[in-house]
């Protein structure tokens, strides 16, 4: 930070200018972006059997010819931390693992949120967005 008065460069959380003296505002400088964040969270999972797999004694080996897999579904919840608290934005309830994750995330960045890295989950994708 600077001083307002002289504006010489201060430790960031200076009570005074240590040339002039002036006494410097508390609390966060005028201008300073706030950020909101979030990040994707899964709240549940579930393992569908493929439907193929109903069909008695052939499902089974019909499957397994074709490689068709069990179906992974997913509901991915974001909540957001910023200014104003905590809000959950964003609750997908059981979608498929892949499409819904993919959805998700265009949804958040047609919001606003820029991506901002990622978590130690795989579905830990991390967002950003200048807090209004
Ligand atoms: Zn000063």
């Amino acid at each position: 930070m600077y001083c307002i008065n002289c504006g010489t460069q201060l430790p960031d959380d200076a009570g005074f200018c240590l040339k002039c003296g002036t006494a410097q505002k508390p609390g966060p400088r005028f201008g300073e972006p706030k950020w909101e964040t979030c990040e994707i969270q899964i709240e549940d999972i579930k393992l569908e059997s493929n439907p193929i797999r109903l069909i008695p004694i052939l499902g089974d080996l019909v499957a397994f010819v074709f490689g068709l897999r069990d179906i992974t579904r997913c509901r991915y919840v974001v909540r957001s931390i910023g200014p104003k608290g905590m809000h959950t934005i964003a609750d997908t309830g059981l979608v498929s693992q892949r499409e819904g994750l993919e959805n998700l995330i265009a949804r958040l960045a047609q919001d606003g949120w820029e991506s901002s890295g990622r978590g130690e989950q795989w579905y830990n994708y991390k967002f950003r967005r200048r807090a209004s």
